[in-house]
C-alpha cells in the first residue's frame, strides 16, 4: 500500500547540496527536515571544547565515557523557520559550521558508540515517516527501508566553490585551498571508515547537480517523489 507520508533518505559527499535539497523538499512536502551532519558537528564541538579532540589526536575513551552528558535537539527559528540545533540546550547552529569543526567532525563520526547514539536518536525522530533526512548513512543504516533514497553528487570543483562562497560570508580570510583539503580529507575518512561508511546503496537514485540550480534540482527531485507517492 502506498503511504501518504514517506521517508526520504538523502546521502552523498560533503558540500554537494544535500541539505539545500533536503530542506527545500521538506518545505514543499510539509515534511520534517533533519540534518544529521549537524548532530555529528555538535558532538565534535562539545568534544573540542572539552579538549578531547584536537588536530593532533583524539581521546576516544573520554568521548565515549561522556556521551551521556551530551543532549541534542532541534528547534525552529521563528524568523527564518529553519530547524536549528541545540547542544545541551544552547543554540550552536552557527558555531558548528566553522572550518575548525569541519576539520574534526569526521574523526568523531568514525567512533562506533557516537554513531549508535546518534542513529538511535535519528530513528526516533523519523519513526512516523514524513521526514527528509540527509547524511552519509541514512539509506544504508538509519532508514534502510526508506521509500525513497537519493544519492546526491556534484563535481569536486563545484563543491569547493559552493562551500567557499558560503564560508566567505562569515570568514573573509578563508582560502579555497583549505576548503579543498578539508573536503578531500572528509570524503576519504567518510568512505573508508569501518563503521557505516558512506556508500551509495543499490536502490538509491543518483542525482548529479553539478549543472543544476537549486530550483532545477528541487524540481527533478519532486518528480521522483511524486512517482513514489
Ligand atoms: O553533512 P555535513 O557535511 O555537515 O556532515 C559533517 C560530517 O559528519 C561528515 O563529513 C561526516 O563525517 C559526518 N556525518 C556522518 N554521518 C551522517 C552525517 C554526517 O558520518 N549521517
Amino acid at each position: 500500500m502506498k503511504k501518504d507520508k514517506i521517508t526520504i533518505a538523502i546521502d552523498g559527499f560533503s558540500s554537494c547540496g544535500k541539505s539545500t535539497l533536503a530542506k527545500a523538499l521538506a518545505s514543499e512536502l510539509g515534511y520534517i527536515f533533519i540534518d544529521t551532519g549537524a548532530m555529528y558537528r555538535a558532538v565534535a564541538l562539545y568534544c573540542f571544547k572539552q579538549g578531547w579532540i584536537t588536530k593532533e589526536g583524539i581521546d576516544e575513551s573520554s568521548v565515549v565515557n561522556n556521551l551521556d552528558k551530551i543532549t541534542l535537539h532541534f528547534e525552529r527559528n521563528l524568523e527564518n523557520s529553519k530547524l536549528e540545533i541545540f547542544l545541551n540546550n544552547i543554540n550552536v547552529e552557527k558555531e558548528i559550521r566553522t572550518l575548525e569543526v569541519s576539520q574534526l567532525v569526521s574523526k568523531i563520526a568514525s567512533i562506533k558508540l557516537v554513531r549508535s547514539k546518534l542513529v538511535f536518536e535519528q530513528q526516533k525522530m523519523g519513526k512516523n515517516g514524513g521526514v527528509v533526512m540527509d547524511g552519509r548513512d541514512i539509506g544504508s543504516v538509519v532508514f534502510p527501508n526508506a521509500e525513497l533514497k537519493l544519492f546526491v553528487t556534484a563535481s569536486p570543483e563545484i563543491r569547493v566553490e559552493r562551500r567557499y562562497k558560503e564560508l566567505l560570508l562569515t570568514d573573509p580570510t578563508i582560502s579555497k585551498e583549505s576548503i579543498k583539503a578539508n573536503l578531500e580529507e572528509r570524503d576519504y575518512l567518510d568512505t573508508t571508515r569501518s563503521e557505516s561508511p558512506l556508500i551509495q546503496t543499490q536502490d538509491a537514485i543518483i542525482l548529479d547537480n553539478s549543472n543544476l540550480t537549486p530550483d532545477e534540482q528541487l524540481y527533478l527531485a519532486l518528480e521522483i517523489v511524486n512517482e513514489r507517492l
